[in-house]
């Protein structure tokens, strides 16, 4: 069983309403079973919604224990990401989700890179909060791009 991004499938689960749908995607979903969660919804946050980064991440993107995320009107989310991160595997766990495929970028989802924590749109290397849950689970995660 895969776990996927929900917005990734159409779902208008972004933050500014719309979703990511992506053809790839779904074209490698065909005939396989898989699943959808959207952790920030899971988490608390309305749709649509305040942007948000990740804040305090060391120079590598790597989330630490003085991390926060905060939104670009400076309301600190970061109870609501943990959450969301915390549903979404328990999804991962009843489905006994393997593989997750989840939407690079976003400061739950990415695997590869997320925004710096500045909102001027500067990337760096490294994951989100679900992300690295799963991870930290044995859960393999790639992103939309990987496939
Ligand atoms: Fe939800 Fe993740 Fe998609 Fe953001 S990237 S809308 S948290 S599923």
């Amino acid at each position: 069983m895969i776990l996927v991004s929900a917005c990734l499938l159409g779902i208008d689960c972004k933050y500014n309403g719309s979703s990511n749908d992506n053809a790839k995607v779904k074209e490698y979903l065909k005939n396989k079973a898989f699943v959808i969660a959207c952790p920030e919804q899971l988490g608390g946050l309305t749709t649509p919604r305040n942007p948000s980064e990740i804040v305090k991440c060391d120079k590598d993107g790597i989330i630490n224990e003085n991390y926060k995320i905060i939104s670009n009107k400076n309301v600190d989310v970061t109870e609501n990401f943990i959450k969301g991160a915390n549903e979404t595997l328990k999804i991962a766990k009843i489905y006994n989700c393997k593989e997750a495929i989840l939407k690079d970028g976003s400061p739950s989802c990415g695997s590869n890179f997320i925004y710096d924590g500045s909102f001027t749109g500067n990337k760096v290397i490294g994951e989100g909060v679900t992300t690295k849950l799963l991870r930290d689970n044995n859960i393999k995660v790639i992103s939309e791009k990987d496939l």
